[in-house]
């Protein structure tokens, strides 16, 4: 990777901050080419280095690393952004949030200072290897294995569904070792790595899904990440949560695709000589998509501030954010392709992506149902019951 050229370019027009800036930025160089993306089933190696000079990957790493400090509020807001824009380039920030962060949290000095500023660069790029063939929502079910040999580690398995998977130089992979689950930082060329790319998914369908089989890979002792036996619970909730709160509000940003989506096309098209912004069946789906992108961009704000608070009742706020935000940007977006009839079934107009996108927001980082039960759950424990 070369990030000469857009680096210069970028620095220009300055780099990702805030909102504002993110918007701007997906409004030139994502959302008008995402219909694009998606047909190619990748994002392009330039948008990727422009992201990088953006500062788009990890901008919540110290500035020391090359980040810049960002809180969560913004960082929720800019993936927001980044999600109007583009499901897929938003599903590969996630990831890559997702490894950068755990290893901010519980990387060791050595760990920091080899990967960090990579990271924040987009030089090195992260995925996040939990989901197998057979285990999905049970985490607990998963069986890759990490055995302590040498002074290092032996690891086996095959991970699933893996996003940026295909394009990855980082992936951060969780194995069961003796008694736990331990995470380990393998790097893509490390031999006995095999990637599978994995075409014609229902949506996100540039976030370049992989299978990846680890067969009698050999890691370093220097792999592990966190003192041994420590992982399995602080790590993936950790960074599950992070996910969740990167995907509900990528959702928020599906949500508001929509309602742009809608307001342009029922402004200019006309049936029976009146254009449809005039007819109160519609006017009732844009005022109801007004309304819910609102709410949930309130649910993910408030998320996002009680990460910034370090209150762990983000945990909650993050579960219900990504629910509400996730069944409604599905159900909003089946009614954008409604409101565009035919011409939302075809490829000239953004809402059939965002209808195929919106489904897998549904699926990914705990499904509703599983959003359902421990919403519930912890309700009954907080109120005592
Ligand atoms: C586009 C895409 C990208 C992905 N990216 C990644 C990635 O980067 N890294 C990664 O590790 N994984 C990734 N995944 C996998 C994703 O995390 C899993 O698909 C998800 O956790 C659900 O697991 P599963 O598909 O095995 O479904 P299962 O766990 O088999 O569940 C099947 C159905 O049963 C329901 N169900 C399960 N348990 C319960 C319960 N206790 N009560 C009620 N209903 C239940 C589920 O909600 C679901 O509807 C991705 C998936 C997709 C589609």
């Amino acid at each position: 990777m070369s990030p000469a050229r857009p680096v210069l370019e970028v620095l220009e027009s300055g780099a990702v901050h805030d909102r504002a800036s993110a918007r701007a930025f997906v409004d030139e160089h994502i959302a008008p080419r995402a219909n694009g993306f998606e047909r190619d089933g990748r994002i392009p190696e330039e948008l990727l280095e422009r992201m990088g000079a953006a500062g788009l990957w990890a901008p919540f790493l110290p500035r020391e690393s090359g980040g810049a400090d960002m809180d969560m509020v913004t960082l929720g807001e800019v993936h927001e952004e980044v999600g109007r824009g583009c499901s897929s380039v938003r599903s590969l920030l996630t990831v890559h949030t997702m490894l950068s962060w755990a290893l901010r949290r519980w990387g060791s000095d050595a760990q920091r200072e080899r990967w960090e500023s990579e990271l924040a660069r987009g030089t090195t790029l992260g995925a996040f290897c939990l989901s197998e063939p057979g285990a999905g929502s049970d985490a607990a079910g998963i069986a890759s294995t990490a055995v302590e040999s040498g002074g290092g580690w032996t690891l086996n398995g095959t991970k699933k569904w893996i996003t940026n998977g295909q394009r990855a130089d980082l992936y951060l992979v969780f194995a069961r070792t003796a008694g736990s689950i331990g995470a380990f930082l393998v790097p893509r060329d490390t031999p006995g790595v095999q990637v599978c790319p994995i075409p014609e998914i229902l949506g996100t369908r540039a976030s370049m899904l992989a299978e990846v089989t680890f067969r009698d890979v050999r890691l370093g002792p220097e792999s592990l990440l966190g003192p041994s036996g420590f992982t399995a619970g602080m790590v993936l909730t950790g960074t599950l949560d992070l996910g969740r709160y990167s995907v509900a509000t990528g959702s928020v940003g599906i949500i508001q695709a929509c309602l742009e989506a809608c307001a342009a096309y029922t402004n200019q098209r006309e049936v029976g000589g009146s254009a449809l912004r005039n007819l109160q069946l519609i006017q009732a789906k844009v005022s109801d998509m007004v309304t819910d992108v609102r709410a949930a961009r309130l649910l993910c704000h408030e998320a996002g501030r009680l990460k910034d608070a370090r209150d762990s009742t983000t945990i909650m706020a993050t579960w219900v954010a990504k629910y509400f935000a996730s069944t409604r940007a599905a159900t909003h977006a089946s009614e954008a392709v409604q409101i565009h009839g035919a011409n939302g079934c075809g490829p000239d107009y953004p809402v059939a992506r965002l209808y195929r996108d919106s489904k897998v927001m549904e699926i990914i980082e705990g499904s509703n149902e599983i959003q359902r039960v421990t919403i519930a759950g912890e309700a009954y424990r907080e109120m005592k019951l």
